[in-house]
């Protein structure tokens, strides 16, 4: 399959550290649990923990939905929980992409039942062409129109994960 460059991967470390400096400032004096949903946000969540400049515990969820390849079907199951109690704690979820909004707002919905403080989301990639739930995006890095993306963490069938650049599907 063909593939195109949409994003490099220099302009994505400089995302990057602009929502990692926010975030930085909004959490000053604070320890957040950073919480990465699996596999996709992993390349984007170990870069963004490693620019900022305050404390944070960090953890996993892992969400899968029906069916494989590019099309989902908009049903969503957690297939992995976090492992650290984040009751009390302001914690910060860090999503890959968010297109339909299912898959956000089902994690938002499980964690919020384990008390946390509060509960901001982070999302590398806005997909708004296929948006079916309103989602609450505090912090996000590109606004994209459409196409598949592959590449920094984000798969097709689980290739194109070690891409450095995120590139579009042709
Ligand atoms: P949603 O539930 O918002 O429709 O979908 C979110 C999930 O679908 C993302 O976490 C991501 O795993 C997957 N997804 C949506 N669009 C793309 C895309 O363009 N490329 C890849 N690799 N995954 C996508």
């Amino acid at each position: 399959m063909e593939r195109e460059i949409l994003i490099e991967r220099r302009f994505i470390l400089a995302k990057v550290q602009e929502i990692a400096e926010r975030i930085s400032a909004d959490y000053a004096g604070k320890e957040p649990v950073l919480i990465g949903v699996l596999k996709g946000a992993v390349f984007f969540f170990a870069d963004l923990v490693m620019h900022l400049t305050i404390p944070c515990r960090i953890d996993f969820i892992g969400a899968a939905s029906y069916g494989s390849g590019r099309n989902s079907s908009g049903e969503v199951r957690l297939v992995k929980d976090v492992s650290i109690p984040i009751s009390g704690k302001p914690v910060i979820l860090v999503e890959d992409i968010v297109d339909t909004g299912l898959t956000l707002n089902r994690i938002v919905k499980a964690l919020r039942q384990k008390g946390p403080e509060s509960i901001r989301v982070c999302a590398l990639i806005d997909k708004k062409e296929r948006r079916e739930e309103a989602v609450q995006l505090d912090y996000s890095g590109f606004e994209v129109e459409e196409g598949f993306l592959v590449g920094y963490g984000l798969d097709y069938d689980e290739q194109y994960r070690y891409l450095p650049d995120i590139c579009v599907l042709r």
